[in-house]
């Protein structure tokens, strides 16, 4: 009996490591030249493996179908991966702000070396430079692999694939054409945690500039889609960094054209303090100019966009500004408006929203309730969460319940005459 697990990144060496560690002989398959691509570059060459957070606070980190993961938490969890890391993997590990943990090294290759000594210890065979390019089913319930160097069965299959972002570390779509191939429904892929392109011209004349401690709001007429306080980044297309990351989980799939972005750049006063404060620097140098009054405000780059969307000239003398004219500065420091013209393209997202819709997979082992004996595992599911490590640990947690349980199978069947 021999599992195969099909793409060597975080979710397949898990389900490799777990099947064969339950005793199965375990082959993986991927096409890269090396494993764990992907992780390399994760969390920009440091790899965020996971966070600390516990319980409903980690599942509200979760976007699309958290419920789905109960299982797989519950039988691999933020914990558990720690234990195995620091234990058996030899990767001592560091908590870092937001719970995010990170290898002590900072280096992300020392997570895939912790991971490649597991798949050594526990003999899974690793066959590198190996296109899946077609999988088909024996009538025996076996698997028939096709790949560029030739066909292999095997009794189950894990497929850990990956998403359709960064198509250069491997993933790009192909997990999505095998798994609708074995009759499966994959949910339209979407970019999430993924840069913004701006209708408005500005944010590009700003690029570079990094705006720390803003409250940026999103809304689709009324009904509030988004709110937080945190880290943006403006760039030579739009908006970008963390805060504009965790929007587009928010706002992924819907039509951009009807959400208005606020953003509050000074979110630790309230108007009338904001207002207070213009008030008693207009007081206090009486012949300065807007634009000096606004360096005391903001970053100087920022200086002609808040005078233009309050309707003023930067040179106009401070105190020639009436109450309307204050009024309207302070609308625009708390409520700069903003615009998305479209989310930057799935290649260049950190994750993808969609993929073989979990309706058709047993959240209990992983297992397809389509075909007995294949199983699915990490971003090739329809889930993705926000940054802090919680992509990662969904990859490891349904890599480790895909695994045992593959495994799990094989052993029970092995026993009956
Ligand atoms: C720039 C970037 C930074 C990130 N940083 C973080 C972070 O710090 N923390 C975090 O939690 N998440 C992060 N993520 C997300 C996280 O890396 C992924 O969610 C996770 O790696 C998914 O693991 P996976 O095993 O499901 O897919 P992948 O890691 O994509 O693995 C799939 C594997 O399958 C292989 N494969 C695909 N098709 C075939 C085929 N036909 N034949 C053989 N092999 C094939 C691929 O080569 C690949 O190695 C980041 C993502 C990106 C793009």
């Amino acid at each position: 009996m021999e599992i195969g697990v099909l793409g060597g990144g975080a979710g397949g060496m898990m389900a490799a490591v777990f099947a064969a560690k339950a005793g199965a002989r375990v082959a993986v398959l991927e096409r890269n030249e090396k494993l764990g691509k992907k992780m390399f570059i994760s969390g920009k060459g440091r790899c965020n493996l996971t966070n600390a957070a516990k319980g409903q606070e980690f599942l509200d980190n979760i976007v699309r179908n958290p419920r789905f993961l109960y299982s797989a938490f519950h039988f691999f969890s933020n914990e558990d991966l720690c234990a195995l890391m620091e234990g058996e993997a030899g990767v001592p590990l560091k908590l870092e702000r937001g719970g995010r943990m990170f290898p002590q090294t900072d280096k992300s290759s020392d997570v895939i070396r912790g991971l490649e000594r597991l798949l050594d210890r526990y003999k899974v065979r690793v066959s590198l430079r190996t296109q899946v390019r077609a999988v088909e089913i024996l009538p025996d319930g076996g698997f028939l692999v096709t790949t560029n160097l030739g066909q292999k069965r095997f009794d189950r299959l894990i497929l850990s694939l990956g998403g359709l972002s960064y198509p250069a570390t491997g993933s790009d779509g192909d997990g999505f054409r095998l798994a609708a191939a074995l009759g499966h429904t994959i949910e339209k892929p979407l970019p999430s945690l993924v840069p913004m392109e701006t209708v408005e011209d500005w944010p590009r004349t700003l690029s570079g500039l990094t705006l720390k401690n803003v409250t940026l709001t999103a809304k689709a007429g009324k009904k509030a889609l988004f709110s937080e306080m945190g880290e943006m980044l403006f760039t030579h297309f739009g908006i970008s960094g963390p805060l504009v990351l965790s929007l587009s989980a928010r706002v992924t799939g819907l039509d951009v054209s009807t959400i208005g972005l606020r953003l509050d750049l000074k979110p630790g006063l309230t108007r009338e303090q904001l207002l207070k404060r213009i008030d008693r620097d207009i007081e206090q140098a009486p012949k300065k100019q807007l634009q000096s009054l606004l360096f005391g405000l903001e970053p100087h780059a920022l200086a002609p966009i808040l005078a233009q969307t309050a309707g003023l000239q930067t040179d106009t003398p401070c105190n020639r500004l009436n109450a309307r004219q204050r009024e309207a500065l302070a609308e625009a420091v708390k409520g700069l408006p903003l615009h998305i013209r479209a989310l930057r393209p799935i290649e260049e997202a950190i994750v993808t929203r969609g993929g073989v819709n979990v309706r058709e997979v047993d959240p209990h082992t992983m297992e397809s309730k389509r075909v007995k004996g294949l199983y699915f595992a990490g971003e090739m599911l329809d889930v993705d969460a926000l940054t802090g490590g919680f992509n990662m640990q969904i990859a490891f947690s349904t890599g480790a319940l895909a695994g045992s349980s593959a495994a799990r199978q094989t052993e029970t069947e092995e026993v009956v005459p």
